[in-house]
């Protein structure tokens, strides 16, 4: 399946290695057909988080375009929550909020790549302390370890596939990792479990937009889905027995833009377009079948009201127990907050602080709104002219849940983590130049939308060769020393083997310290093409020193060593490669050639013959291997 970062230094690669590398094949799943769970009491919980999910493309909310059978099932077999919100339309957070019953600032991730605080109990922290089997499939980056929701789980499994072009990718396909959850699955027959599985098929891009076949972005978008509730199938069919005594609940992490309020994707904005999630859920205990509440709940409330499901004890929450709603009742009204800092992490724009309370809804920003949503779900038209009383009750209320001083110090909370901000922006996650405070505040991100837009499109994956560009460009004229812009106009420039004019961008992306080392290799790659080897390698060895680890520089400096006739350190850079990553597979020839080189004719044989057994049965670069076997052996 595609969705392979875009990736720079191939130019190098493939000039000496060849051939392009795994890529997955997509399918469609049938719905499943395993039974509904009957009444009792609910030993196991499986929890589905499909990322990227409006609630309104969902079956059982009324969406007719036959996406989910899977979760219309469940919904049917049990309730879905009409009104249900994230607390911040961004992944990370968004799941943090639900596996610890807080709001962001009680759990501490307020954006993508900003930890989970260590001492928060979670749902796997506390079931686990309650005896039961815990285990997570992660499909994509933004919930790696590293962030801290693996605590708690005796299996976290987060390891993302390499790409055709040797780098890690940022996100795998939903088969894959419900065959991983299939498996353990299996191999955990007997005791009390808590399965976590998350599906990232709806995050964009939509498909393969190069092989869009005149199918529009909602239309590839609704694709996505379909195969996502296909793997809920699966999983479903898979628990069989089991499934009576297991409560099953999927939601959706935020929601998705395609143009509302000017904004495309998600992250910045705290409109209901990314914030009005599907959670559906049945199992024993919930005996209401096919019921829709329509009380307001917010994915805070997922942890303690799994809690009470299976009666394993609470939970220090921001959210309540909902089972009053589940089972026909009532809570008493509650206010419900939702918030976006990327604005501020990613811009250095106002971050959105937003709160829920009865027909009214308002957003704290520069410029405050409120909206009556009851009458206009869309938010459509401001009223704040309208009601000034409501609406500084609200700011006030506000306060209470992340306090307006935060809103200036972004410093405080952005993260130094270079790789995972790099592949952060490969998935998606926009950083443009940081727009410092002025003595009016900081800009409204209403008054950036268009930028912002430009931006989601351009980091969505959805635009290709001249239209991309154009709107790189378009991007410059108004941020002219966008960085990220930059890196991703010299990534174009370079497919189009436009050295000079690409090289001069990754320049000036370098100079805008990005946290990566993308414009390191871009140039890299610009400056070999040119000729410059020596300046090429000078640009590796200063990537190296940022990034000691990244395996793509030191087999970068391997094949340059190498081709310079310094055989002995170009088997060191690439031996280290792969010492950080066995199946670099680029990198395991490269090195067979090294060894070549330097006259270790065994080294190399074994290095090759090590490197086809890596290979899969069907892939294209076996008879490239082969050959270089057979020249060995002569
Ligand atoms: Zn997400």
């Amino acid at each position: 399946m595609r969705k392979a970062a875009p990736y720079i230094l191939v130019v190098m690669l493939a000039a000496v290695a060849g051939g392009v590398f795994l890529r997955y094949r997509g399918g469609r799943e049938a719905a499943s057909t395993a039974p509904v769970a009957r009444a009792g009491t609910a030993r196991h919980l499986v929890l589905v988080t499909i990322d990227t999910l409006r609630a309104d493309h969902v079956g059982a909310y009324g969406y007719r375009a036959g996406t989910t059978p899977s979760l219309d099932r469940i919904a049917q077999g049990g309730v879905r929550f009409d009104r249900a919100y994230a607390p911040a339309p961004i992944t990370l957070a968004s799941h943090a909020s639900m596996l610890t019953g807080r709001y962001p600032a009680g759990h501490g991730a307020r954006d993508n790549l900003m930890p989970v605080n260590a001492s928060v109990p979670t749902l796997a922290t506390v079931l686990h302390d309650q005896g039961f089997q815990t285990a997570a499939f992660i499909a994509a980056f933004p919930l790696d370890h590293r962030f801290g929701l693996s605590r708690g789980f005796d299996v976290y499994s987060d390891r993302m596939p390499r790409g055709p072009e040797g780098k890690l990718l940022n996100e795998r396909p939903g088969r894959q990792v419900v065959d991983e959850a299939l498996g353990w699955l299996e191999a955990h027959r007997g005791g009390r479990f808590f399965l976590w599985v998350h599906l990232y098929e709806p995050h964009a891009p939509y498909g393969d937009p190069a092989h869009a076949a005149g199918r529009s972005p909602i239309e590839r978008y609704d694709d996505e889905i379909r195969t996502a509730d296909g793997q809920v199938g699966r999983l479903l069919d898979g628990l069989g027995p089991v499934l009576a005594d297991t409560i099953v609940i999927v939601v959706g992490d935020h929601g998705e833009a395609f143009g509302e309020h000017g904004e495309i994707g998600h992250s910045i904005f705290v409109y209901d377009t990314t914030l009005h999630v599907p959670w559906v859920m049945m199992g024993p205990g919930i005996t209401a079948r096919g019921a829709a509440i329509t009380d307001p709940v917010c994915l805070i409330d997922l942890a303690p009201t799994l809690l009470a499901l299976l009666g394993t004890g609470k939970i220090d929450a921001d959210g309540v127990n909902v089972r009053p709603l589940i089972d026909g009742g009532h809570l008493p009204a509650r206010d419900l907050y939702a918030e976006s800092f990327a604005p501020l992490v990613d811009f250095g724009w106002s971050p959105l602080r937003a709160l829920r309370s009865g027909a009214w809804k308002t957003i704290a920003a520069p410029r405050p709104e409120m909206y009556d949503i009851e009458r206009d779900p869309n938010e459509t038209t401001d009223v704040t002219a309208l009601h000034p009383d409501v609406q500084k009750k609200f700011a006030d209320r506000i306060d209470r849940y992340s306090p307006a001083e935060l809103a200036q110090s972004p410093d405080a909370i952005v993260t130094s983590d270079r790789e995972a901000a790099t592949r952060l922006r490969a998935l998606g996650y926009v950083q443009g130049t940081r727009e410092k405070a002025t003595a009016t505040g900081r800009a409204d991100p209403k008054d950036r939308r268009e930028l912002a837009a430009r931006m989601g499109l351009v980091v969505s994956g959805e635009l290709q060769g001249k239209a991309l560009e154009d709107a790189l460009r378009a991007i410059l004229r108004d941020d002219p020393g966008n960085p990220q812009a930059h890196l991703r106009l010299g990534d174009c420039l370079l497919d189009q083997a436009q050295w000079a004019e690409a090289e001069r961008h990754f320049s000036v992306a370098i100079t805008g310290d990005l946290p990566s080392v993308d414009a390191y290799l871009g140039l890299a790659a610009c400056q070999s093409a040119l000729g410059r080897r020596d300046a090429s390698e000078q640009t590796l060895r200063k990537a190296h020193e940022l990034e000691p680890d990244n395996p793509v520089v030191s087999a970068n400096l391997g094949i340059l060593e190498s081709q310079a006739g310094r055989a002995d350190q170009a088997i060191r850079s690439l031996t280290e490669a792969l010492v950080v990553d066995p199946d670099f597979h680029e990198a395991r020839f490269n090195l067979a050639l090294a060894y070549a080189r330097a006259g270790r004719r065994q080294d190399a044989e074994r290095a090759a013959r090590d490197l086809l057994s890596r290979l899969p049965a069907d892939a294209p670069q076996r008879p490239e291997v082969e050959r270089l076997i057979a020249a060995l052996g002569r």
